[in-house]
């Protein structure tokens, strides 16, 4: 069956590598489902003459276009963007938008994947996809920022709207950001409805959306721990990342009893041996925001120029929050020698492969952010129907949906996660789950 199972995955792997040669992050998201999925599609007659993983591993289409903008001295600066809407057999494109210089086709062709999958495991009628740009906040100003956001939307808001694609925020595109695109897409298609979630409280945005991917992440992991009859209290976790999901798991797992070790940026790593306070986090925040680095922190934390917080201290949970293949086998070697027994993604694919194989091997138990990252896109998906319906949710409704969400999908992922090494494979439950629900549709609407 294994051997099956690899020989078809490699036939597959290698006709994608052939047409979309270069595209190394999509190439690893798209293996891991396959993988874990081909002989699920073999094996069903409807799935296997649809060709389900054939047609997910080629967006419907890709959108290119160029951003023209003027900085602050006059000078045009020319930036590249894309959406990819990779899949809207469930529901309209949904993903989010990433403003980073290491953007490229094939980081948001990997993002657009993993989204479909995520989504559907939400429950949510979501399809998936992803967009950005190569353009890089770091040092521009408010008015540069805001010029770039309209810059960009007057051409993305041709491709968007309620019912076909609908962006959120990503890295390094926040309450700000949307703010800003949001006025230009009402500007430019003279409508005002929901063609994009995260969206601030008095325009239509949704309670407990900026909070929800990293307290849903921290709900998911708390389920993991129960499943593993361990305690939550007390537990040492080690978050990397200084972004929104990172501060609001750290957030959450300290309201829940747990020690905070870390949290990190791409300068270096924060450590607290004794656990973080809340005045931390918001500290780490403030930095932040106000563009400043990490180096100067105040008593109770200890800072490491240039370094990752995987192994700087003893922590069983790892929540690695920032960005895709920060923690390589190596650095999770390093993790497990300091404790480290399970692993809960925030981040997208933020495990590389080597570290991926190395959690299994150590029967690691590692749930993947296509279902411990999902409460983001699932409140975006509250915040659509708040919009459709022009009724709004508490902020206590919505996070008591969003444990439920949460519960709901740790449940379905364990009801297709086989045991391996005595642990339940999360990835292969994720995975499994997925695509059975997208499969369901596309191989209903026949030859289209
Ligand atoms: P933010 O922009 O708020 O924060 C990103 C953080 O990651 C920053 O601290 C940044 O450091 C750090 N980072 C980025 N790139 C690197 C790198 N190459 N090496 C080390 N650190 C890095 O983004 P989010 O918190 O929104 O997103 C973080 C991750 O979570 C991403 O993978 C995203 O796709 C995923 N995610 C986000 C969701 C959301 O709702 N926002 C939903 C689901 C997943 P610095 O400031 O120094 O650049």
């Amino acid at each position: 069956m294994t051997d099956r199972r690899a020989a078809l995955t490699e036939t597959f792997m290698q006709a994608l590598r052939d047409r979309t040669p270069q595209e190394d992050e999509f190439h690893q998201a798209v293996e891991e489902v396959v993988y874990d999925t081909i002989t699920v599609e073999k094996n069903d007659p409807a799935f296997a003459r649809a060709r389900v993983l054939d047609r997910l591993s080629e967006p419907d289409r890709v959108v290119a276009f160029r951003v023209v903008w003027e900085d602050d001295t006059g000078a045009i600066q020319i930036n590249r963007a894309w959406r990819v809407q990779t899949s809207n057999a469930i529901g309209p494109y949904k993903g989010g938008l990433r403003f980073h210089p290491t953007v490229n086709p094939s980081v948001l062709k990997f993002l657009g994947f993993e989204q479909v999958f995520k989504n559907a495991l939400t429950g949510l009628p979501l399809g998936g996809g992803k967009g950005g740009s190569d353009f890089d906040p770091k040092g521009r100003s408010d008015a540069e920022i805001m010029r770039f956001c309209h810059a960009l939307m007057a051409e993305l808001c041709k491709y968007i709207g309620p019912d076909h694609d609908v962006p959120a925020g990503d890295i390094n595109v926040g309450t700000r950001e949307i703010g800003y695109l949001f006025g230009a897409y009402k500007q430019h298609r003279g409508q005002f409805h929901g063609a994009l979630t995260g969206k601030g409280p008095s325009f239509g945005g949704s309670a407990m959306r900026v909070e929800a991917t990293g307290y849903g992440l921290v709900y998911f992991a708390g389920h993991m721990l129960a499943q593993q009859n361990r305690e939550k209290d007390g537990l040492r976790v080690a978050v990397s990342g200084a972004g929104n999901v990172a501060t609001h798991a750290a957030e959450e797992a300290l309201a829940q009893g747990a020690k905070v070790v870390s949290l990190s940026d791409s300068g270096g790593a924060l450590v607290a041996e004794e656990g973080m306070s809340q005045d931390h986090i918001n500290w780490v925040r403030q930095a932040k925001a106000s563009g400043q680095g990490l180096d100067d922190a105040p008593d109770g934390l200890r800072y490491n120029a240039g370094a990752q917080p995987w192994g700087a201290v003893e922590a069983e949970l790892l929540l690695p929050c920032a960005t895709q293949n920060e923690l390589d086998r190596d650095a999770l070697q390093d993790a497990i020698d300091a404790g480290a027994k399970m692993i809960a993604e925030g981040a997208n694919m933020p495990l590389t492969g080597g570290a991926v194989k190395l959690a299994q091997q150590k029967g690691l138990v590692h749930a993947p952010g296509k279902a411990s990252n999902a409460g983001g896109v699932a409140i975006s998906g509250l915040e659509m129907s708040q919009n459709a319906h022009g009724q709004y949710l508490s902020a206590e409704t919505v996070r008591s949906r969003l444990k439920d969400i949460m519960g709901n999908i740790h449940q379905t992922v364990l009801a297709e996660a086989d045991p391996r090494n005595g642990v339940p494979d999360y990835r292969q439950g994720a995975n499994i789950a997925g695509y059975r629900k997208v499969a369901q549709a596309i191989s209903a609407f026949g030859a289209i």
